[in-house]
């Protein structure tokens, strides 16, 4: 006889009465959140309320709050409002919180208050993670991905949308004023007032755009958010979004993210900054960092390789010579014995002087006008009738020394590829479509703060699964 499967009654007692921890495995991920932050000197991380006030209402011990929001972040429920309904019904929360259920206020401000404590606890997770050999490579991949913002694009003001917006206000004004002259006339039967009311509204809002403008155009980024104003409109993939650049290290064998930031730039002159990052949380100087050619700045380079840092950037040709159908500059090969360049046509380019350029001295290279002129691929070259000339920056072979290196380990873009890509793609899936839930630098810092620590213990829980991990976590010193 077929039968399906039964459940015990909701009204069956038992004979020893069940506990909240026969609910959570040992093998539950909850339970590393609970040993690390119980490990965690919260005083010393910069958490506000761990030492009780004298008077006044007992508050909640930030150790439960952090616990709380870290369970939000790895089970992705990031909103303070939805954490709040969660304590109250989820019996890992409640196992974790010990049933302390806050309000979404309580839970909302503890993320505001600590932005400190929570960096600093996202910093200490790496440490330890550091501690227990995970980044024995020293090899680390750097790159930014565009988080999308808590701000509308219709919210995001440039000059060229702003005049867009004005002449369409400035039509609707020239629409109603000639209903209004045909209403005057008494070619319309129809009642002024409404028209009139639509006007003055249209008229307060052209002074408005007009307002905005003068204040985009003082802007030093030419363009505004106004409901998060450190947001900006930058390029991302095919289009343009408003959004944040999130930076991150990380480390190419396990995939962790061993240091982040919050910018509102472009990747370029980050490769130095974010290495250095990558080398104290790493406690280690030398490392191999590997990034794409948004990187690519001459003098970040060497600035990397001066503090230590073996950079591997993919080089970029920024004159745009292939688009226009020109021979680039990496047919023209240097030759450093001699100082000169040997052109595609197999003629020498020798120095002429040097020209400084954004602060950084450059010497010209280029061939005699006779041979230019003769040359079968002088169309191919450039357009102008005088001689191609190549620009040679003075820090160039350090440049060099990077690309041999480059060359002479081809997998290291794919390496590159790989790694960066898997973190971004696990925390904006996390994260879902609408990305960040805070504004400004300081609230986004922290949301990024605490996905990433709740990343990396992911990963170390994959990496080592939970007894074992909570086993490691605490034969070392927090
Ligand atoms: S035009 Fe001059 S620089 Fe260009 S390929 Fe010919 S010889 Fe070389």
């Amino acid at each position: 006889m077929s039968h399906h499967v039964k459940g015990r009654s909701r009204s069956q007692a038992t004979f020893f009465p069940e506990v909240l921890d026969d609910f959570v495995s040992t093998e539950n991920p909850v339970r590393v959140i609970d040993v690390f932050v119980d490990e965690l000197d919260l005083i010393e991380l910069g958490f506000k309320g761990v030492v009780p006030k004298e008077t006044g209402r007992p508050n909640y011990h930030p150790a439960m709050l952090l616990k709380l929001y870290l369970y939000g972040y790895l089970n992705r429920i990031q909103s303070s409002r939805r954490l709040e309904r969660e304590a109250n019904r989820n019996i890992e929360l409640m196992w974790l919180t010990e049933r302390l259920a806050p309000d979404f206020k309580t839970i909302a401000d503890f993320r505001k208050n600590n932005s400190e404590g929570i960096k600093q606890s996202c910093r200490t997770f790496i440490g330890l993670c550091r501690q227990l050999n995970m980044f024995s490579d020293a090899v680390v991949a750097i790159d930014g991905s565009k988080f999308n913002a808590s701000n509308n694009k219709a919210k995001n003001y440039t000059p060229r949308k702003l005049e867009t917006e004005m002449a369409r206000v400035e039509k609707h004004i020239d629409r109603y004023l000639n209903q209004l002259d045909k209403v005057d006339m008494n070619e319309q039967d129809t009642d002024a007032a409404p028209i009139e009311e639509k006007i003055a509204w249209l008229k307060t809002r052209l002074t408005e755009l007009r307002e905005l403008k003068e204040k985009v155009e003082a802007h030093p980024d030419k363009q505004i958010s106004t409901t998060d104003p450190d947001s900006r409109l930058m390029k991302a993939g095919m289009g343009v979004k408003v959004c944040y650049n999130i930076q991150s290290a990380v480390d190419c064998k396990y995939h962790l993210i061993v240091a982040h930031d919050v910018i509102n730039t472009t990747d370029r002159n980050q490769l130095c900054r974010m290495g250095k990052q990558a080398q104290v949380a790493l406690k280690n100087k030398d490392i191999t960092v590997l990034a794409d050619k948004g990187y690519f700045s001459g003098q970040d380079i060497v600035d990397a390789q001066d503090a230590g840092m073996t950079p591997l950037v993919s080089i970029s040709d920024t004159s745009g010579n292939d688009k226009k159908g020109l021979l680039s500059k990496s047919l023209f090969q240097y030759d450093s014995e001699k100082d000169r360049y040997i052109c595609p046509a197999n003629q020498e380019l020798t120095p002429r002087g040097t020209v400084t350029d954004k602060g950084l001295l450059y010497r010209n290279y280029c061939c005699s006008v006779k041979i230019c002129r003769m040359c079968s691929l002088k169309p191919k070259c450039n357009k102008s009738p005088v001689p191609r000339k190549i620009k040679r920056w003075e820090r160039a072979d350090r440049i060099d020394m990077m690309t041999e290196l480059l060359d002479s380990k081809p997998d290291s873009m794919i390496t590159r590829k790989q790694t960066v890509e898997h973190p971004f793609g696990t925390i904006k899936l996390w994260m879902g479509a609408t990305h960040l839930l805070t504004r400004g630098f300081k609230g986004v810092r922290i949301e990024m703060d605490l996905h990433i620590l709740a990343y990396n213990m992911r990963r170390m829980i994959s990496i080592f699964g939970v007894s074992r991990l909570i086993k490691a976590l605490m034969a070392k010193s927090f």
